[in-house]
């Protein structure tokens, strides 16, 4: 059994697909140490770059010294503490819904809430390029599954249409995790009126990014990039044309339909850990009392809470992180326009540059790592066969200078 384990590694490691980890020796931001030597990182998900910022460490710090280091019980027996109650009220007043829920993780959250929504007899309806979380809970929950065609609309009307019976629940990623595109949110909601579904939206990586004050993808008004081309005055439209994103003014869509059972986690751009759902309080209460991944385990650290409200303040204020953010994706756009990989068409802090090939895009990666700068190769099954891809991530943490260094970087290796 043993051997049959090494052979399958070997394979993965032959097709270049072989994954390892990396210690570093330093917190996370974009200057980091790995065996001893200094990176530019642009691999994280910390958008803001809180996720070692000195508020949330005291927050933390005196979170731990109040409410102690472990919640000692689950939720529903006996530990759910005051910072998860206040947080989880204060999470549902700034994303505009009626109660929120707290999750372990992200992970965890999308595994519950698909469960408890739906079973036996209903149908999940899933774009294809969701995050394997939502893959995941939709395979467990039992429910059939009809999976449509990336953002496309047609395709997932002509499946709601043919299901009759059962409850119908569709799940999307609002910000897609490895291309960064945005999902067509005003479109799935429409759908899913028109055919009485439920809308779950993951938005891992556009909650504190995108949206007035970083109330995440239910208050952005940026049209999804395929509909810029309808004749979008001014924005970007397909790849490698330069500059972009602006600040996103208040959002027209309607972030409050009780249909849209939103998702976000708070280990990316909130830079602490965990993961909320908000919803309608029947829908919570539902979870409360169905989720398994809620019901089943032991609440999360309380100081962690307290860490994630002050990270709250922090991303409600932080409209000059954000602008700041958008001047390096605009940058990094306008700078790797023309190389010879393809950077797919986001406006998000995810920039994926396409290198397609599994070999080409690790040596890509180790060619930056030569140049002291660190770039994730994302690989299937991560990513659909034939599309390996550089995932550039940006944070407001990173100065124009980081940039300019992956830019001039980037040129080189291009020769
Ligand atoms: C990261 C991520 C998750 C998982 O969240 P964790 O808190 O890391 O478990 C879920 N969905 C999407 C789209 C993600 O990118």
């Amino acid at each position: 059994m043993f051997s049959d384990l090494q052979r399958d590694l070997n394979q993965c490691a032959a097709l270049g697909l072989l994954r390892q980890r990396r210690t570093l020796s330093s917190p996370q931001s974009p200057h980091i140490v790995v065996d001893g030597k200094h990176y530019l990182s642009f691999c994280s998900n910390d958008y803001l770059g809180l996720a070692n910022h000195p508020q949330l460490v005291a927050a933390l710090q005196q979170g731990a010294a109040q409410w102690g280091a472990g919640a000692g019980a689950a939720h529903l027996v006996c530990g759910h503490i005051e910072p998860h109650h206040r947080l989880e009220q204060e999470l549902a007043a700034f994303v505009g819904k009626p109660a929120a829920l707290l999750f372990s993780t992200g992970y965890m959250a999308n595994l519950g809430t698909v469960q408890a929504l739906v079973g036996k007899g209903d149908t999940v309806f899933a774009d294809k390029l969701n995050h394997a979380s939502l893959n995941d809970a939709m395979l467990l929950s039992r429910a059939e599954v009809k999976r449509y065609r990336h953002s496309d609309m047609a395709q997932l009307a002509a499946l709601l249409e043919q299901t009759k019976s059962g409850r119908k629940l569709v799940i999307t990623d609002a910000v897609f995790s490895m291309d960064g595109d945005l999902a067509p949110l005003p479109e799935l909601l429409a759908l899913c009126e028109q055919h009485d579904a439920w809308l779950l939206a993951d938005d891992a990586h556009g909650f504190g990014v995108l949206g007035e004050q970083g109330r995440g993808s239910l208050f952005n008004s940026m049209p999804p990039i395929g509909q810029k081309e309808k004749g979008e005055g001014g924005r970007e439209k397909g790849n490698n044309s330069a500059p972009s994103p602006s600040p996103l003014p208040p959002s027209p869509f309607p972030a409050d339909s009780p249909r849209i059972i939103y998702m976000a986690t708070l280990g990316k751009a909130a830079g602490v850990f965990g993961a909320f759902v908000a919803a309608e309080r029947v829908v919570i209460d539902t979870m409360v009392n169905h989720a398994r991944s809620y019901v089943y385990t032991t609440a999360t650290p309380p100081a962690l809470a307290c860490a994630v409200l002050e990270s709250l303040q922090l991303i409600g204020q932080g409209d000059a992180l954000r602008e700041h953010l958008y001047k390096l994706i605009a940058r990094l756009r306008g700078g790797l326009a023309g190389l010879r990989w393809e950077l797919m068409p986001s406006d998000t802090a995810i920039q994926p540059l396409l290198v397609g090939d599994n070999q080409a895009a690790l040596a890509l990666s180790e060619g930056l790592r030569e140049r002291g700068i660190r770039v994730a190769a994302i690989r299937p099954p991560t990513v659909p066969q034939g599309t390996a891809r550089l995932r550039i991530t940006l944070s407001a943490a990173h100065s124009e200078n980081d940039v300019e260094q992956l830019i001039g970087a980037l040129h080189e290796l291009a020769q």
